[in-house]
């Protein structure tokens, strides 16, 4: 199997769009950039006559997400997950505030998409060769798919107000799915409690809008999207969106999978109910929540539900979501009701 990791391709890129020219000069828009869980991070937020020392949030900010790295990342062998995931201990532990508020949300959605999103997925994720384990170049046989599937399953991780433990000693919780949204979030209340209303954070793709531009306007974000024309290339348009106040996190299995030889794609997303890699025809989900932990982990789910499961899921939980699926005619986009009104 020829291993192929692609990311970011402009296949469907979610980046800021709308530019204009200044209309207030007291007011600023501040660019703050760099690292963080194996991607990068783009941080606008505006300020009026220089009150705020942005120097010292980019500062907080670089802080606020090493220690998130520090308490969550199973690439960081002695992260407190990693510590978690590595005891055969049974007892009860006391956890970090931030990994409980991250387990505890995605248990609830774990249980609102009936299993589709599973933290506990992390055995067959490194089966598959996406984990920080190990890249097997052999497709897993049966018999190691069996044996992974047995150790994964919500119902063997606990949460009991602080104290976190597992049924059993091999089980391991994999958050890669909704800790970049929770980056997002945290970043979000900081630039709030530094009196900072006005901003627009992105985390590998992750999203969280408040507020508006040093123009005034409101912040447009625009989702890339395929169409097929007549020679059958991909080309793409833009669909723009106004989140307003709220997050916006899309999945996609474009970004990052694994090609064989015969060019049969594995996505990175693993169906928790046959072990396997997603394979079927929806192309991405676009979620907009006011958490962008919960958008994020939406996203996610409905992206191994498939595009008839994931839109009547989305649709009776009141999710604003916008999906792209590929069809025997082309590409076909379809919102859910409470989408519509950020559709510009
Ligand atoms: P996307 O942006 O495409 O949603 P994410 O990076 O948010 O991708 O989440 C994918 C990661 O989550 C995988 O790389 C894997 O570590 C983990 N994962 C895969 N399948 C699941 C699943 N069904 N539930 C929870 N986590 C998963
Ligand atoms: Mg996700």
């Amino acid at each position: 199997m020829i291993k192929v990791k692609v990311l970011m391709i402009s296949f469907m890129l979610v980046f800021f769009a709308g530019c204009f020219p200044s209309s207030d000069l007291n007011k600023q828009e501040v660019l703050l950039q760099g690292r963080t869980m194996g991607t990068t991070y783009n941080i606008k937020v505006v300020i009026e006559n220089n009150a705020i020392d942005t120097k010292q949030v980019h500062t907080g900010i670089d802080a606020l997400l090493v220690q998130l790295n520090q308490e969550m990342s199973t690439y960081i062998v002695d992260s407190e997950l990693s510590r978690f995931n590595t005891s055969t201990s049974l007892t009860p532990v006391a956890i970090s505030v931030g990994l409980q508020r991250v387990i505890k949300e995605a248990i609830r959605l774990g249980q609102l998409s009936e299993g589709n999103l599973d933290i506990t997925v992390g055995p067959l994720v490194n089966l598959w060769g996406f984990g920080p384990e190990y890249r097997p170049n052999t497709i897993p046989t049966a018999e190691d798919l069996l044996l992974a599937r047995q150790q994964i399953g919500l119902s063997k991780l606990v949460l009991d107000g602080n104290k976190l433990s597992k049924k059993t000693a091999s089980l391991y919780v994999d958050l890669s799915t909704i800790a970049k949204g929770y980056g997002v979030d945290l970043v979000a209340e900081y630039l709030e409690e530094k009196g900072i209303d006005n901003y627009l954070i992105e985390i590998g793709g992750e999203m969280r809008l408040k507020g508006f531009k040093h123009t005034g306007e409101l912040w447009h974000v625009a989702i890339e999207k395929p169409i097929q024309d007549a020679s059958g290339e991909h080309r793409s348009v833009y669909q723009v969106i106004i989140p307003k106040d709220n997050a916006v996190a899309t999945s996609g299995d474009y970004r990052n999978y694994h090609q064989a030889k015969d060019g049969q794609r594995f996505s990175h997303i693993i169906d928790p109910a046959t072990g396997k890699p997603i394979n079927h025809k929806l192309v991405s989900v676009t979620v907009i929540h006011p958490s962008s932990m919960t958008a994020d982990g939406l996203s996610t789910a409905m992206m191994v539900m498939g595009e008839v499961k994931a839109i009547d899921f989305a649709e009776k939980n009141g999710i604003a979501a916008y999906i792209i699926a590929k069809t025997e005619h082309g590409f076909v986009e379809q919102s859910t009701v409470k989408f519509m009104q950020y559709l510009k």
